[in-house]
């Protein structure tokens, strides 16, 4: 399917599974797909992390 310039297709999103940290002061999540621990710590604080699901953009 070619890209128009023209006519600016929406970002697809998607619900997406999702590690999000558990710090109040945190805003560090990872999409759980990209994740290999089954129960990662936050790549920014180390807080322990819970699975959530978040609209994101779909990645190609
Ligand atoms: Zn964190």
């Amino acid at each position: 399917m070619a890209f128009n310039k023209n006519r600016r297709e929406p970002v697809p999103e998607v619900e997406t599974e999702i590690w999000a940290c558990t710090s109040e002061n945190c805003s560090g999540f990872m999409r759980a797909a990209y994740s290999f621990d089954t129960e990662p710590k936050c790549p920014l604080c180390q807080s322990d992390m819970v699975k959530e699901t978040r609209i994101l953009p779909v990645l190609d």
